[in-house]
């Protein structure tokens, strides 16, 4: 089911402060995505997920799910949350201990008052779903974090909802677990015909999980896009700031020729990715470090080929990590183990065009 948010506002008032939760947020998440809510805390995600749910009353603004308005100011229309059809997995699993892995999933259908076989049936249906067939009489607090966090995913989705909710649901999982957890997660939804709205701070989360990301600031949206959009090709200097690291140099926009970009900086005349811009603009040359290609032969020379030096290094597991003195500028680069290079040593940089991005805001 698609949703459709339109002028939606929402105040908190705190220590005789008001804070813009949401500030007219508009925006539609189409049907059976992953679709993620991404930005750094305090930014108004979960409000925004909150309000969806029900669970938060709007200010101002109307919600659509499924063509279906659900809450509306101007109409006076609120749906309550167990009237809108959703299922929501929270980041603390939920799930409640006193009752065994059964008793919890069947909740939902037992408070919609379903028969006790058609409940058994569909429960054991979805514990196989999830993998966790034969646990059904455990107590549900007699499992790992990650078959907790089924249990909870099994109860929002017993209930077949057409859309589904997450809040930060895999942070309370370890490193490891939240990367096995998050790849289940992946592969349970795609075989689904449901939308899932994903709320996370963690911008790798949001990069492996999603269709489409909106990346989120003091309120508004800023950006949605596909996770390679945001990540090679955002528009927006906060979004790609967000998102991964980058090199950020200023820069002033001199030219526009076959088909590229050319800008003047610290790191001299660079061709970059062609942008609509006028020439003397000053902008922001956006560059990750993976695509700052180091090679230990300083004296290559050429378009987008500069000189530098090797001012720190650092072995980070399957690459190192180094600081490259370019004149005043320093760039953050990604060195593949075999090339030899060590501090202080003169390196060549290149850089293709594609991946010089250039950012005016
Ligand atoms: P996080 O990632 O830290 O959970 P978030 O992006 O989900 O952050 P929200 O929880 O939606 O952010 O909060 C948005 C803003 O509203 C924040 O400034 C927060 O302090 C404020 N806020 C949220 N709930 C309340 C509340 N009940 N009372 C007062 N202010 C609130």
């Amino acid at each position: 089911m698609e949703i459709q948010i339109e002028g939606l506002c929402k105040n908190y008032v705190s220590e005789g402060k008001t804070v813009k939760a949401l500030d007219h947020i508009d925006l539609t998440i189409p049907a059976n995505q992953f679709f993620t809510l991404l930005g750094p805390s305090g930014c108004g995600k979960t409000t925004l997920l909150r309000c969806i749910v029900g669970l938060e009353t709007p200010d101002e603004g109307e919600i659509r799910i499924g063509g279906e308005v659900v809450w509306s100011k101007a109409k006076g229309i609120a749906v309550p949350p167990e009237k809108r059809g959703l299922g929501m997995v929270f980041q603390t699993y939920a799930i409640w201990p006193h009752m065994t892995v059964f008793d919890n999933i069947a909740y939902p259908l037992q408070v919609r008052g379903e028969r006790k076989d058609v409940i058994r049936e569909k429960v054991l249906r979805t514990l196989k779903f999830v993998q966790l067939e034969g646990v059904e009489k455990r107590s549900a607090t007699k499992l790992s974090g990650g078959q907790q966090q089924r249990v909870a995913l099994a109860r929002a989705l017993v209930a077949e909802p057409k859309v589904i909710l997450f809040d930060e649901p895999l942070s309370n999982l370890d490193a490891k677990l939240r990367e096995e957890t998050r790849k289940e997660l992946r592969r349970f939804l795609s075989e689904l015909d449901i939308t899932a709205v994903y709320v996370t701070h963690d911008r790798v989360e949001a990069l492996a999980l999603s269709d489409a990301i909106a990346v989120m600031r003091a309120g508004r949206i800023v950006e949605i896009g596909s996770p390679q959009k945001i990540y090679f090709n955002a528009d927006h200097r906060f979004v790609a700031d967000f998102i991964g690291r980058a090199n950020q140099i200023t820069a002033t926009v001199t030219a526009q020729e076959n088909g590229l970009t050319v800008v003047q900086c610290g790191l001299g005349s660079i061709q970059c990715q062609s942008r609509d811009l006028a020439l003397g603009v000053e902008v922001t040359l956006c560059i990750r470090p993976e695509f700052v290609r180091v090679t230990s032969h300083a004296a290559n020379v050429g378009q987008n080929i500069v000189q530098g030096t090797v001012a720190s290094l650092e072995f980070v597991g399957e690459v190192y990590e180094a600081e490259i003195q370019v004149g005043d500028e320093q760039l953050l680069a990604r060195i593949d183990p075999d090339v030899q290079v060590k501090e202080g040593d003169k390196v060549s940089i290149s850089l293709d065009p594609a991946h010089c991005l250039l950012l005016s805001a």
